[in-house]
């Protein structure tokens, strides 16, 4: 690719023609790149929804109207964070542990299993993130507890809050592995969560500094499932709620599918986001999609396209040739929308002079058309790369950031 550049969203309006204005919002991944977006109407020729966005980053980027306000680094949230991650290895977490297998093992410790329910509603409807803080524990429990039991198992590194309230993350795991996390607030209430289902990514998008870094290893359904227990018993704390999530952070959700849907599931059930606010962003993993549909849940399905040709998309996503190429993959989403019913979203990173042009949009529209993807179950994100902005954003906290940060 020859340059990526950050994209002012009116350069990216203009650039796609005859666009009807419509207010939306929605969440995308291009190279972890979270949007809000601001809808436009759709090139003649696409049969798409198409959205052209500010970046609202989940990730790397900040948005070009977001300044750093604050930076913090906080060694742990909480006092019962591991002050070493090795540490937490040999502990409970209770952020992780389902309710039953709380109570088994506080059984096994002499207490009634109640005290189970209790703890749990200190963490997930009390905000509580304090051992301490459980005040109807008995002292005795509490002392077990903080002997032998972790409120979440990943160590805060660093803490990025923007101006707009968005918080990025950097959490180290108990291997020395780094993975990002982040909590986008919306004007009209939501709160979003981004977050990674793997350490790297084996996926390899030329645009994206993950890809460039490699695959380290699939997260664990539990370590997928905190970065979202986190935030939700964090807005708990504040009389908020968790409202969306977005898996649109390091990694490929549907290569790690088994620990994704085992996460998804508790999302839904334990934390009680419904799996509509809930989307799986892939870059085109063929086989997963498919599988995907046969599944008894109804998470949202968000393609990373980027190019509607097959040579262009396979230059840029090696993805792409891997699982079958462009016919295989627009035939499984035409399966997939007309299995599940649902609207699919296309992503689309705009990559100046590469595929910005009005040209580039025609032959979108001409794709989704040639696969008869419906206007009504279809909607195409404009994401702006923004490399730049974040990479100043690195060199001011002169920290190691996780590398899939600086696109
Ligand atoms: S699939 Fe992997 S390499 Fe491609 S954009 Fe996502 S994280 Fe980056």
């Amino acid at each position: 690719m020859a340059s990526i550049r950050f994209i002012p969203a009116v350069i990216m309006a203009a650039s796609f023609i005859l666009l009807r204005s419509r207010l939306s919002h929605a969440a995308t991944r291009s190279a972890a790149a979270f949007v809000s977006s601001s809808t436009r109407s759709i090139p003649s020729s696409s049969s798409a929804k198409v959205t052209a966005v500010n970046t609202k980053k989940c990730g790397p980027s900040l948005s070009s109207t977001t300044t750093l306000q604050s930076t913090a680094t906080r060694q742990s949230l909480d006092s019962s964070s591991p002050t070493s991650p090795d540490l937490d290895l040999f502990k409970v977490n209770l952020l992780t542990l389902p309710l039953p297998e709380l109570e088994t093992i506080i059984k096994s410790w002499g207490f009634p299993a109640f005290r189970a329910r209790q703890i749990n509603n200190w963490i997930f409807n009390q905000g509580v993130s304090d051992i301490d803080g459980m005040s109807d524990l008995p002292l005795k429990l509490r002392t077990v507890l903080k002997e032998r039991a972790t409120i979440g198992s990943l160590h805060l590194e660093i803490e990025q809050v923007s101006n707009d309230g968005t918080k990025k993350r950097a959490y180290k795991l108990h291997d020395g592995q780094m993975i990002e996390s982040v909590l986008m607030p919306y004007e009209d209430g939501r709160r979003t969560a981004c977050i990674s289902s793997q350490a790297g990514c084996a996926m390899g998008c030329v645009f994206c500094a993950t890809g460039q870094m490699g695959f380290a290893r699939q997260l664990t359904s539990e370590e997928i499932f905190e970065q979202v227990a986190r935030f939700a018993s964090e807005l708990k704390a504040d009389g908020e709620r968790l409202s969306n999530v977005v898996m649109m952070g390091m990694g490929e959700p549907l290569a790690n599918y088994r620990n994704v849907i085992a996460a998804i599931r508790r999302m839904n059930e334990e934390l009680g986001i419904g799996a509509r606010k809930i989307t799986v962003s892939t870059v085109g993993v063929v086989p997963n999609i498919r599988k995907l549909m046969d599944e008894d849940i109804q998470v949202r399905l968000a393609l990373s396209l980027h190019c509607a040709t097959e040579e262009e998309r396979t230059a840029l996503l090696p993805a792409n040739k891997r699982y079958g190429g462009l016919h295989e993959l627009m035939t499984t989403i035409k399966e997939y929308i007309r299995v599940k019913r649902q609207r699919v979203t296309f992503e689309w990173a705009l990559i100046e002079g590469e595929n910005d042009s009005p040209e580039v949009a025609r032959t979108l529209g001409r794709l989704l058309k040639t696969y008869d993807i419906r206007s009504d179950m279809s909607h195409v994100n404009l994401i702006p790369l923004n490399q730049l902005v974040a990479m100043e954003v690195v060199h001011q906290e002169e920290k190691m950031l996780p590398s899939s940060w600086m696109f």
